[in-house]
């Protein structure tokens, strides 16, 4: 209570409206989610009306590793959830990126420079030579009758005979082919690898079959082109997938396998028993030596792997005669899936000691802050140059040099991919956002629990994204090669720091800082259980966030992501006052105190230290109030006397706080004292909810302080330290004897 009145005193003259320009940093989000509705409701959850789309599919391929090339049949099975009729269906024709139609080269800018290397003429002329895209021979329905369609680059319109009704479904047959592209110089998510030495192909095959574009309540169709950056939109459905390849093939998939007693050899089966059992280490199932052979030879007999999968929202595989394969099982709390690797030679001895381990250790520590793995089986496939995930399956680089040996680098870099794609299984294949609009929502998510993972179990990686400090250079970087996080996929700058590196710079500030890892945690695991396995959009995931916490995190969501503000606080005034002591009684000195300045502050405007002594200030008698009859009737009893000896060694601190970066955020104060000891106060962000530029705040001590700094420990992304420390140092390396540890 004493301090509420001292506080009254000093700060009174001080409180005006001197607050600059106001552009709502500190606002609500308002307007800027859309509207709550029975689909998706106020709270962030799924509402009581919510419905998606379900596709499933049969799928028969055979890989031709002759020419290169797939065909494919299939019967896909979609179920009308939505509360529409629909007259038409889009299916999503993603091989034709590389169709002679495609806009994918025509929208890229290039320029021709003095000196060119073939990699660079090649990125111009090679659209031109490969003949990509799917050649699409036949879309009929149910009974084989043919069914009106139009192609539309990347998408494929097929028009229904009469409209398909809510509630029901629909059976359609697509048959097509197309040439896979040499993954090397062609790039892609998808492809294969030509080793020359041997003569093999591994290819690791994607977006490989018409698939059902999305209906949903948010957009309608999501039929964005693709264009190559804009990742996926899909539903969910089962799969049953029959894959026709060369005998001496090995078969990673999606899914389970059905038929592994006609496709592998006995002592395979055996090893994969054993691996179901082998939960602290990988089982070799198919060894290097074996591998090796098969490199040598070409069989002419063909094998068809059969896999099922269930509730799945897309499907992949990769196949070799190349590859040997591990695998071991994962302890979850509840189910022990199969952690699964499949590389070539030219992966190990990295591969077999590092893969499958990263699988189950992302599954372990995901499946804590998430929901619990719920798949079969999780498989990493050796994959050069690319990272590129799938349910269940992913494609990961990190390939040693040929005599075996490899650096720090590429040990990390491999970890931390298959860490990143086997996460990629949570966001977005579970929780399966629009991925076509918003590369945040999976990406950004799940660098995030990647930097968790890496901290839990690999200590000795040096982290890449996920901490404050990591996000620093970019945020003080030029505006103009910075957009919002908010920004659709195809039209991001700096793609790495704006979708990955600076939402998981946010969530662990909100983690670490604003919310507390409890609270954080469990809104995170709330978020993720409410959406697994549903299709959440930004505002589902901001307000459950907030809606689990009891945080008002707008300001956060604000800044963060709908901006491209950077923090940069600045500690910009400190004023030193002490209370004089009258040497009469208090109320001679009534009359005195009304002509006394305190606030002028002369003693204390040099920024590079303390005054050599306080400003002081007189307190005055508690003046009944002209305007306030209950202010008089609480005042009556106020004993100024006890006030003024309870406060008389107090140091008085004004501090003035200059927002200089735009984003608002939290100030958190060390203060150094005389004696040597040390203090933190953390200020929460609502300090600035009624002036955004700047605020100034009085901190009574009775300890002298002989120093300040904002964010001791660089937890908040501050590009501009020199200005958070009083006294001020001009050499910014002495900043980091004012910290405890931080990194
Ligand atoms: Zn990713």
């Amino acid at each position: 209570m004493q301090r509420i009145l001292i506080g009254l005193l000093v700060l009174s003259p001080l409180v005006g409206f001197t607050q600059g320009e106001w552009n709502q940093k500190f606002e609500q989000l308002g307007t800027s989610l859309p509207t709550a509705n029975s689909y998706r409701n106020a709270s962030g959850a799924p509402g009581k009306d919510y419905w998606q789309q379900r596709a499933d599919y049969v799928i028969d391929a055979e890989l031709n590793d002759e020419n290169q090339s797939l065909t494919g049949k299939e019967t896909i099975t979609y179920f009308n959830n939505s509360p529409d009729q629909l007259s038409y269906l889009w299916l999503q024709l993603d091989q034709n990126m590389r169709s002679k139609s495609s806009d994918t080269p025509l929208i890229v800018e290039n320029e021709m420079t003095k000196a060119m290397s073939g990699r660079d003429i090649q990125k111009i002329v090679q659209e031109y030579d490969f003949d990509g895209g799917f050649k699409i021979s036949k879309v009929t329905d149910a009974n084989g009758k043919p069914l009106k369609y139009m192609i539309n680059k990347t998408m494929m319109r097929v028009d229904l005979p009469s409209p398909l009704q809510s509630g029901e479904q629909i059976s359609l047959n697509v048959d097509w082919s197309y040439n896979i592209q040499d993954r090397m110089p062609l790039g892609g998510r998808s492809g294969y690898e030509f080793f020359p030495k041997d003569g093999n192909y591994l290819y690791t095959i994607a977006q490989w079959f018409p698939r059902m574009a999305v209906y949903d309540d948010m957009e309608g169709w999501q039929h964005k082109q693709f264009l190559g950056r804009g990742e996926f939109a899909l539903e969910f459905g089962n799969y049953k997938v029959k894959l026709t390849v060369p005998a001496d093939f090995v078969v990673a998939s999606t899914g389970e396998l059905q038929n592994p007693n006609q496709v592998l050899t006995k002592a395979q089966l055996t090893k994969l028993e054993e691996a179901k059992q082998s939960f602290d280490k990988p089982v070799i199932i198919v060894s290097e030596e074996e591998a090796r052979k098969a490199e040598q030879k070409r069989a002419s007999a063909k094998k068809t792997w059969e896999y099922h999968a269930s509730n799945v929202r897309d499907f992949a595989f990769a196949a070799s005669r190349k590859f040997i394969w591990d695998a071991q099982a994962v302890q979850l709390e509840t189910k022990t899936p199969l952690a699964m690797s499949y590389y070539p030679k030219e992966g190990n001895p990295l591969w077999e000691k590092e893969s499958t381990k990263a699988v189950a250790n992302t599954l372990k520590t995901y499946s804590r802050h998430t929901v619990e793995y719920p798949y079969p089986v999780a498989i990493s496939v050796h994959s050069a140059s690319i990272g590129m995930e799938y349910p269940m399956i992913c494609f990961n680089f990190g390939r040693p040099n040929e005599d075996g040996s490899y650096t720090d680098a590429v040990k990390w870099g491999m970890i931390g991919v298959i860490i990143h794609e086997v996460g990629h299984n949570f966001f977005p294949m579970i929780i399966n956002s629009d991925e076509r609009q918003w590369s945040w929502m999976d990406e950004g998510l799940d660098t995030f629990v990647q930097s968790l993972t890496e901290k839990e179990h690999y200590p000795a990686k040096p982290l890449k994204r996920g901490e404050a400090r990591l996000i620093v250079d970019y945020m003080k970087g030029d505006k103009e090669g910075i957009r919002p996080i908010m920004t659709n996929s195809e039209q991001i700058l700096q793609f790495g720091e704006n979708a990955y590196a600076k939402p998981a710079a946010a969530l662990s500030i909100l983690r670490e800082t604003i919310m507390g890892p409890e609270l954080f945690d469990y809104a995170f695991k709330t978020y993720s259980e409410r959406w697994a396995f549903k299709r959440p959009s930004p505002a589902d995931f901001f307000r459950t966030m907030e809606d689990a916490s009891a945080v008002d995190l707008d300001w956060f969501w604000k800044g963060w992501f709908y901006t491209t503000d950077h923090v940069d606080l600045s500690l910009s005034k400190v004023k030193w006052f002490k209370m004089e002591i009258p040497e009469n009684e208090i109320e001679n000195k009534a009359k005195k105190s009304k002509k006394a300045n305190i606030s002028s502050g002369e003693k204390n405007q040099n920024l590079m230290d303390f005054a050599q002594e306080a400003e002081t200030f007189y307190m005055t008698e508690t003046v009944p109030s002209a305007v306030s009859k209950r202010f008089n009737e609480f005042m009556n009893k106020t004993d100024d006397q006890g006030i003024m000896k309870a406060n008389a060694d107090r140091n008085f601190y004004e501090l003035t706080f200059e927002n200089k970066g735009g984003l608002v955020m939290p100030i958190i104060l060390q203060w150094t004292y005389e004696d040597g000891s040390v203090e933190r106060e953390y200020i929460p962000a609502e300090i600035w909810k009624k002036n955004e530029n700047v605020v100034t705040k009085v901190f009574a001590k009775f300890k002298k302080v002989t120093n300040i700094v904002i964010d001791p420990e660089k937890e908040t992304a501050d590009v501009a330290i020199q200005n958070n420390v009083f006294p001020r140092i001009e050499n910014n390396s002495r900043f980091d004897q004012f910290q405890n540890g931080g990194e």
